[in-house]
């Protein structure tokens, strides 16, 4: 059995102010009791929130020395959030576990001594994973279900009932960063590399205070921007129109010439109409699909970084130069 490990706890945060004061203590207690004994440090990533998250959490920090605050310049997304925490936590602790988990409460922290207890066994990776939504309605429930299952048909990376609670070895996490793309999906990552993982069910909690960050708008882009960072399959499907289309053109282009041979042709202006709108419709949906992959190319030769830091504010800065 692994001994007690030093714990590195990434909480992404974006207009979580309300929630906050009543989410940090009681993650950090949770955390404490799961690696009693060993060091925890708890890092929040303001991604570039418009309410008053980052003074909370500056307010907070003073209090808890073991939460340690890194913000970006704007909102970069949850991804790149997390993505900055482990970042910062592998460069600046020696930690042996690291642990990502929302800051809205709907992650029970009390399950962290239950995954501490599976990594202390040897297991790499543990998951979290839905037993059912907390306050998302019906419909987001079946939409996010939809998801995962086209995901994991078209991907062939199973991430069922997955979320972004996850408790990962040092050695993964490494793993997980030396990854070279742009354009992450950090569960589908996870499950990606393959090493044996441990699920623990939950139930997700409503929220503990404010709304979720997710309309609808930004939730289908997100799917579809995972899709396509994952599979090439809805490519291979325009090829596979394409057939279909010329298989139903060879068809109607058999039975036009029949019917011109035979004397009975018609004025065939509805066939004509029909086959433009259907085919052009299809075309451009192809091109659409397409247009998405160029773009994702586009975004990843472009090399930028996944996210910018902030400076420190201004009475950190203070603090270092009398350092
Ligand atoms: N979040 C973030 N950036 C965003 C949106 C959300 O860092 O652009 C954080 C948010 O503060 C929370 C977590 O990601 O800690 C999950 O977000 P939310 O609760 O809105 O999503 P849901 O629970 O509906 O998946
Ligand atoms: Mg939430």
């Amino acid at each position: 059995m692994r001994d007690v490990p030093q714990l590195c706890l990434v909480m992404p945060v974006f207009n979580e102010a309300a929630g906050l004061a009543q989410a940090v203590p009681r993650i950090l207690a949770a955390a404490r009791e799961a690696a009693p004994g060993g060091q925890v440090v708890l890092i929040a990533v303001d991604d570039g929130s418009r309410d008053t998250s980052a003074e909370v959490l500056d307010g907070l920090a003073a209090r808890h020395p073991q939460l340690e605050v890194i913000g970006f310049t704007r909102n970069f997304g949850k991804e790149a959030a997390i993505q900055a925490g482990l970042d910062h936590g592998l460069a600046s602790t020696l930690a042996d576990v690291f642990v990502t988990i929302d800051a809205d409460l709907q992650h029970p922290p009390e399950l962290l001594r239950q995954m501490v207890e599976h990594w202390r066994q040897g297991i790499g990776i543990v998951e979290a994973v839905k037993r059912r939504r907390g306050d998302a309605g019906r419909l987001r429930g079946a939409f996010a279900g939809g998801f995962n299952h086209l995901f994991s048909r078209l991907s062939g990376v199973d991430i069922a009932g997955a979320t972004d609670f996850k408790l990962l070895d040092r050695a993964v996490a490494v793993e997980l960063l030396s990854l070279p793309e742009r354009t992450r999906f950090f569960r589908g990552i996870v499950r990606w590399l393959g090493h044996p993982v441990v699920q623990i069910p939950f139930d997700v909690l409503p929220r503990a205070a404010g709304s979720s960050a997710w309309g609808w708008w930004s939730l289908t882009r997100y799917a579809w921007r995972n899709l396509t960072a994952f599979s090439s399959a809805p490519l291979q499907l325009v090829g596979l129109a394409g057939v279909l289309g010329l298989v139903t053109g060879a068809l109607l282009a058999a039975k036009a010439l029949y019917d011109k041979l035979s004397g009975q042709a018609l004025s065939g202006f509805s066939t004509v109409i029909l086959l433009q709108v259907i085919f052009g419709s299809l075309l451009l949906l192809s091109l659409g699909v397409i247009g998405s992959y160029i773009a994702r190319i586009y975004d990843e030769i472009k090399r930028r970084p996944y996210y910018v830091l902030r400076p420190p504010r201004q009475r950190d800065r203070a603090e270092d130069r009398s350092l």
